[in-house]
Formats: C-alpha cells, structure tokens, sequence
C-alpha cells in the first residue's frame, strides 16, 4: 500500500543547460517504499532527473518535492550512488562508508559499530582497510551502495549503478540490491540504460524518449507477484 503522499514529485519539470532543454515537463511520483526504474537512452536527461531530486541542479519550470517538502538546495536525506565512482581514493573502504555519519555528528563508536554492520551487509566483510585502487569495480560499487544506504535516506537514488560491471557480477549485485531493499522497502529511483533491469528490479518502470525535450513517454507496473530474481546464478560467490 502506498501512502497517499508521495516520497518524491516531480511535477511538471523542465531542466535546461542554457538554452538546451534536456527534460520536459516531467511528471512521476515515487511512492513510499517504491521501486521505481526509469530507463532511457544514453543523452535522455536520466542523470540530470536524478540531480533535480538531490537538489544538485534547479528545475527551469516545475518543481520537485520529497516527503511534501520542495527540494530547495542540496538534500541531506537522500542517498546517491553517483553512476562515476565517487570514493575518496586516499580513504579506506571503511572511511568512505564512515563519511556520511561523519558529517551528521554521529559519534564515533556508533560508527564504527554501523559501518561494521554496513560492510557486511554488502558483502565486504574484512575489505574495510583497502583503498579504492585495492578494489575490484564490483567492489567499489558496493562501497558506494553501502554509502548511498547507511543514513537510512528517505530516498535512495541509483544512477546506473551496475553497467560497468560484468554480467556475472551485474546479476550477482542486482540481487543483492533487491534482498537489501526488500528489508526495509524505501523508496528507490533507478536509472538504466537496460529495459531488462529495469523491469527485473522495478515495481514500476518510467521511460523516457531520446532528448533534447525528452519527456516521458510510458509508465507500466510490473507484476509484483513475479520472483524476483535477475538469473539463475549462485547468490554466495563473491567478486
Ligand atoms: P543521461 O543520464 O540520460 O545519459 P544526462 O542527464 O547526463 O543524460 O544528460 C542529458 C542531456 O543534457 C545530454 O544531452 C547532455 O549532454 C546534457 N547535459 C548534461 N549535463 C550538462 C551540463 N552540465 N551542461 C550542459 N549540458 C549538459
Ligand atoms: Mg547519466
């Protein structure tokens, strides 16, 4: 059941860079708890989408709320996992993760006691004194999840987050995406390049046309019933 307010609105938005409109008039809703995949060809505004939510970019025409609060300036109660790899290189697996907490004042025992957890949960367990560089592409992606998940955001945003792994490591992360999710169902908004994924990961798919002016041109839910599970493969190997 979804809550009558939606966790985030976009309503009627318009992104332009200058005189170039990459989004417009955009209109989606994302339930609490909501799974929400948009999918897209490369150029479509899919990033820039995901920036009006974290209030990294402002909309030319329209406006974006979360939780009935509009989006004015930089969010803090979100989680982004950037589609660039966005770890500090000159701090640890367990630093990059500890960040976030850092900078809302959480002690430090609390921390280190989360981060722990946290590091495990993706599947990193003893991998917290390496460096980025140390790390495989899978790896750092689930330092970057951990990140995106650990101030239990009221909104989690992905961009991209598995297409530039391989496919035996993509599917291995999708599924471990979706058991992560389904413990505490937030609302998550996706973005993809791969129809695939987003179907096989959505309650719900948006997707938009080419840009310029891309806009959305289908909504469809996806059956909720279905198992949900991205291939046949073996959830306990670990890359
Ligand atoms: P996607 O994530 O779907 O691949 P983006 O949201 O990154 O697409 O970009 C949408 C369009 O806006 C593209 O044509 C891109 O070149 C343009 N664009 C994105 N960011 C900027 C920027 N900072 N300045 C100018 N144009 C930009
Ligand atoms: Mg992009």
């Amino acid at each position: 059941e979804l809550k009558p307010q939606p966790m985030v609105a976009i309503d009627d938005v318009t992104m332009a860079f200058g005189a170039f409109v990459a989004v417009q008039n955009v209109n989606l809703k994302v339930g609490d708890g909501e799974f929400l995949s948009i999918v897209g060809p490369t150029g479509c505004g899919k990033s820039t989408i995901l920036n009006a939510i974290a209030g990294l970019l402002k909309p030319a025409q329209g406006k974006v709320s979360i939780d009935g609060t509009t989006v004015q300036g930089v969010q803090n109660n979100i989680g982004y996992l950037f589609q660039q790899d966005a770890l500090l290189p000159w701090k640890t697996a367990f630093q990059n993760v500890e960040l976030g907490l850092m900078f809302r004042g959480v002690p430090e025992e609390e921390r280190r006691a989360k981060v722990t957890v946290w590091l495990e949960k993706v599947g990193l367990k003893g991998f917290g004194d390496r460096f980025p560089h140390q790390l495989s592409g899978g790896q750092r992606k689930r330092v970057q999840m951990a990140q995106a998940l650990i101030t239990e955001p009221k909104v989690i945003l992905m961009d991209e987050p598995f297409s530039a792994l391989d496919i035996h490591t993509r599917h291995l992360m999708q599924n471990e995406l979706l058991r992560l999710w389904q413990e505490d169902r937030r609302a998550v908004v996706m973005i993809t390049h791969d129809l695939e994924e987003a179907i096989a990961l959505g309650d719900r798919v948006v997707v938009l046309a080419a840009g310029p002016k891309s806009r959305v041109i289908e909504s469809f839910p996806v059956d909720l019933e279905r198992p949900r599970n991205v291939a046949e493969i073996k959830l306990d190997s670990k890359f």
